[in-house]
């Protein structure tokens, strides 16, 4: 993951920004987006009980979250998240496929294929 898009977030969100990654490529934190704006959102407004997003991981080729607890409301963002990730490619984020290598389950575009 780079940089520039952890910057991004934190000067963006800097309320949401407040969690580990694992594993997780570019292509799909750009997905996290809606997700971190609601959370930041629901942080402004409940400042003694704070919302995080404590792992982000890849999985079995999918992209999954864990929040310390939610509502319905992030939970539809973060399963449109999980969903979109299903065809989006973890490097860069453009149309992608369920691929296998080495035994490992992953979601790239053809330019971004595991040899
Ligand atoms: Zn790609």
């Amino acid at each position: 993951m780079s940089q520039k898009l952890l910057d991004f977030y934190k000067q963006n969100y800097p309320l949401a920004y407040n969690y580990q990654v694992e594993s997780c490529s570019d292509g799909w934190l750009k997905l996290l987006e809606p997700s971190l704006k609601s959370i930041q959102e629901y942080n402004t407004k409940n400042s003694d009980h704070q919302m995080i997003i404590t792992t982000i991981k890849e999985k079995y080729g999918t992209l999954n979250i864990y929040m310390n607890f939610s509502n319905d409301e992030i939970d539809e963002l973060n399963d449109a998240a999980e969903k979109l990730s299903e065809t989006a490619c973890e490097s860069c984020g453009e149309k992608g496929k369920l691929k296998q290598f080495r035994g490992w389950y992953y979601t790239s575009c053809d330019i971004h294929i595991r040899k």
